[in-house]
């Protein structure tokens, strides 16, 4: 393809998403207000899913065995780039991580592609992926295959900056129980074992231990059960922590750092305590060839990405998972003024915005262009696995 063909291509993919301004838009709100929790997010799919074949795209439901999952091909030819969307919302602050941009984006970015790229240059396979907030939704699509054969896999993330290459952090979450011994906790307390003290015991420790840590590391939780009444020593208590390192080997090392507060605390109170660790999120590993490439399409498209500041994360995600298998991009695109913090009310409200959907669209447009690129250039490819390989 020569360079005029490419920019022909790259000025159609445009035209195509802004074609369907109003029903991307739509289903992106339509997202927006039926917020559904991971694994859950049945109208999401069903939305999207009519998107797609109101313009006769043939759908595999249920991608990879989980019901809210989907994915969709086009084109012929050798190449593979994959293009993903989420649509998961969070308790209690519904869509305040954006994710009704990211699904609609995706569609868009899938659905001009489908219109405009030429025959023989590749393929592009949308694939949509639950449970992004909690559940891993992308490592059960790993296991599943979706990513074998892909050569790129591309989305981008709502925020309050135009970030070209997050750190979005490894995490693992710990689940720990504490049994301790029910008494009157007037009548009889010296005949029962208190297992919310060991909580609370461990809880002190872990904010003791923070001091101590890596700066971009980070350690948080919740009491997701903190006994049944005042009158009654606890016998049973819980908690779910989320801990996240920028490496692997740091992460397992404060596991096992908090996992000894917990021990801590269970001897001190005479508890047993149980735990268990769920799956890793990998870090995000931005493949720089990628991101050039997007960077350059976004700037084409009037925004200026740039790095990420010194000390700055961005929480985690199991697009990092995907980004250790085959070369990935997860930037990020403002969508309102920073600060705007992430999972709070006000990006929840950011992410139903006319300035939302002007991103969510020229992200659909940057996304296709990159995929363009990908397909249509052997040097970028080569580039693109010469950075995979050096990561
Ligand atoms: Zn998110």
């Amino acid at each position: 393809m020569t360079p005029d063909q490419l920019e022909s291509v790259k000025i159609a993919l445009g035209v195509a998403v802004d074609a369907r301004a109003p029903h991307l838009d739509a289903l992106s709100l339509r997202i927006h207000g039926t917020p559904e929790l991971a694994f859950a997010e049945h109208e999401a799919v069903a939305a999207q899913l009519a998107t797609l074949r109101a313009e006769g795209v043939p759908v595999t439901e249920s991608a990879g065995g989980l019901p809210t999952a989907f994915s969709a091909e086009t084109g012929t030819g050798t190449g593979l780039v994959a293009i993903l969307g989420e649509y998961d919302a969070l308790p209690g602050v519904g869509h305040a991580c954006g994710h009704n941009l990211i699904g609609a984006g995706a569609v868009g970015a899938f659905l001009a592609l489908r219109e405009v790229l030429p025959a023989g240059l590749g393929r592009v396979r949308l694939i949509g992926c639950p449970a992004e907030e909690l559940g891993n939704g992308k490592v059960h699509l790993i296991k599943a295959g979706l990513f074998a054969d892909v050569d790129a896999a591309l989305m981008f993330h709502p925020g309050d900056r135009d970030i070209r290459d997050p750190l979005m952090l490894a995490l693992v979450t710990l689940d720990v129980t504490f049994l301790g011994k029910a008494a009157h906790a007037a009548a009889e307390p010296h005949a029962g074992i208190n297992a919310l003290d060991a909580l609370m015991l461990a809880w002190a420790s872990i904010s003791a231990l923070r001091q101590l840590i890596r700066s971009d590391a980070r350690i948080h939780g919740v009491v997701t059960e903190g006994g049944l009444a005042p009158n009654i020593i606890p016998d049973r208590t819980a908690a779910r922590f989320l801990i996240r390192a920028a490496d692997n080997r740091y992460l397992e090392d404060l596991g096992q750092r908090i996992v000894a507060c917990f021990e801590g605390a269970a001897i001190a109170t005479g508890c047993t305590m149980e735990h268990a660790f769920g799956e890793t999120s990998e870090l995000v590993r931005t493949n720089q060839a990628l991101a050039a490439a997007f960077a350059a399409n976004a700037l084409r498209l009037g925004r200026t990405m740039t790095s990420r500041r010194a000390g700055e994360t961005r929480g985690s995600t199991d697009m990092g998972n995907v980004s250790t298998l085959v070369p990935s991009i997860h930037p990020y695109l403002a969508i309102a003024d920073e600060p705007t913090p992430g999972h709070s009310h006000a990006f929840a409200t950011a992410s139903a915005t006319a300035r939302a959907h002007a991103t969510m669209r020229l992200a659909a447009k940057a996304l296709a262009m990159t995929a363009l690129d990908v397909l249509a250039g052997p040097a970028l490819q080569r580039e693109v696995r010469t950075a995979f390989a050096i990561r």
